[in-house]
């Protein structure tokens, strides 16, 4: 099948990957606009710093109850703009409104001063905000992703400004009416239309207070770098391999049913998806079979379909990279036990794909896939598991299946990511704080941890004491 146009440089452009129509354009902010948003969102800072937590919970649950009571229509547009099953839409909406809902509750609690116990005298930590935040946040989760900066940061009495993905300009646009609606002040949440350029510009802007990236290791290392330089707080959540280890005592079904959709699960392009299969070499023929089996018996087609088990990618640009990444291990000696090619059919539609015989020299061990290809590793025992899951640079996430929990937490305790699941992947829940080590980025993001990335951390101590002679 021919390759579709590759749509050069959208900015901020509706595109639906499922049939490449361009629903609608928008026009990008412009440099004068920026100041006026930046200048506005600092006025607004100034007031919001000194509400009360209940005063801002009353705005952040106005928010989550609105996305809880509007659900479809922020789903069908993530579906429209980035292809997820629309079933998944729902979900991650459903799931974003819970975000806002549990710091517009938990907030006060996370941030409540701290007791400490110096010999002499008295001391305690307390909390303020820093000012206004700069978050750069990807397509692939729309509202999740601005969710998981916008409850934390607005209850912690900061300002955002958020540059979203050229792709999901709908979404984006859509997330900043909700606090509109929602009540709140000028300049208290606002999207940017901007180029990377000007990201740059804001992220030297010093009304800008620290800088938020949820992207790849590309874009990392350059706001990350650029915060640095001007010795700004950064939180980076970035890409991952995560290792799917199956142990010999493994529920076979159950490591199954997850490991399809570790992988398939919003198109296979989650950063915390399990990418690398690791299979204990007693079990490996049998998990190899059922995985296999279950991934080609996935069905392409419209994500806005209930039915539809296998949606399209999020654009044509990212279908392209990942047949060229495919390409590439294939050259360097994978071998494909499914799959590897673009869909018959029209749409940005990635066959399910295993590739297996993936060596060390291969860029394949260490590239990150961001889509339904999974690589497929067999070991002799748990040791090798172990030391093949850390031969990665990524270190975000993890699972591992095995009937022994005890076991299952050893093994946990032993691989270097962030986060580790044992049986389960099941990561979707606000109290657990998300993030990674490594390239996989630094910093937390939901939980208690996640509301403390943008905060003064301040000590007070009272008490009179001598001068030291
Ligand atoms: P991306 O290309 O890095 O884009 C992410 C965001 O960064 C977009 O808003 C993008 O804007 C912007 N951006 C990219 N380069 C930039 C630069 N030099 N200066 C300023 N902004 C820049 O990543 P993606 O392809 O959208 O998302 C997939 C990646 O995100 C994967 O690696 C995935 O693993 C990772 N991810 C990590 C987490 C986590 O929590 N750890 C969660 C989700 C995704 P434009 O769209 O305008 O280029």
């Amino acid at each position: 099948m021919a390759m579709q146009t590759i749509h050069a440089a959208p900015e901020y452009q509706s595109v639906n990957p499922f049939d490449g129509k361009t629903f609608e354009s928008f026009a990008m902010t412009t440099d004068a606009e920026l100041e006026a948003k930046t200048a506005a969102a600092q006025a607004c800072f100034e007031t919001w710093r000194h509400k009360t937590y209940g005063q801002r919970a009353a705005i952040v649950a106005k928010a989550a109850e609105l996305m809880a009571a509007q659900f479809e229509t922020f789903a069908r547009l993530a579906t429209l703009e980035m292809g997820k099953r629309i079933d998944e839409s729902r979900a991650e909406v459903k799931f974003s409104a819970s975000i806002l809902a549990y710091y517009a509750k938990n907030a006060e609690r996370f941030l409540a001063p701290i007791k400490l116990n110096p010999e002499v005298g008295s001391a305690h930590m307390e909390c303020s905000p820093l000012g206004v935040i700069f978050c750069v946040e990807p397509w692939n989760f729309p509202y999740y992703q601005l969710a998981r900066v916008a409850g934390p940061q607005l209850m912690a009495g900061n300002v955002l400004m958020v540059k979203h993905a050229g792709i999901v300009p709908q979404c984006a646009i859509a997330f900043e009416k909700l606090w509109i609606d929602a009540g709140a002040p000028a300049g208290l949440y606002t999207n940017l239309l901007i180029g990377h350029e000007q990201s740059n510009h804001l992220i030297d802007d010093p009304r800008i207070k620290g800088v938020a990236l949820t992207g790849s290791l590309a874009a990392g290392k350059s706001i990350a770098a650029r915060a640095g330089a001007n010795c700004k707080p950064s939180s980076m959540e970035l890409g991952g391999s995560d290792a799917f280890i199956v142990l010999e005592d493994a529920d076979l079904d159950v490591a199954v049913e997850w490991a399809v959709w570790g992988r398939m699960y919003n198109g296979g392009q989650t950063c915390c998806a399990s990418k690398r299969f690791i299979v204990v070499e007693a079990i490996a023929d049998e998990f190899f079979a059922k995985f296999r089996a279950a991934l080609a018996a996935l069905e392409p087609g419209d994500p806005a379909d209930e039915k539809t088990t296998h949606g399209p990618l999020s654009t044509e640009a990212a279908l392209v990279q990942l047949l060229e990444q495919v390409n590439v291990a294939v050259a360097h000696g994978a071998k494909v036990a499914l799959g590897g090619k673009r869909e018959d059919r029209p749409g940005s539609f990635m066959q399910p794909t295993i590739l297996t015989d993936v060596k060390p020299q291969n860029p394949a061990f260490r590239d990150e896939f961001f889509g339904p290809v999974a690589l497929f590793f067999r070991v002799k025992n748990e040791a090798e598991a172990i030391a093949l899951a850390n031969d990665s640079d990524f270190g975000l996430g993890g699972a591992v299946f095995t009937k022994d929990e005890a076991r299952g937490q050893r093994v946990a305790s032993q691989v270097e990511t962030g986060m580790m699941f044992v049986n389960n992947l099941s990561w979707f829940d606000a109290d657990l704080p998300f993030g990674g080590i490594k390239y996989s980025g630094y910093g937390r993001e939901l939980g208690d941890m996640g509301i403390q990335q943008f905060v003064n951390h301040k000590l007070v101590r009272c008490g009179k004491f001598d001068v030291p002679a």
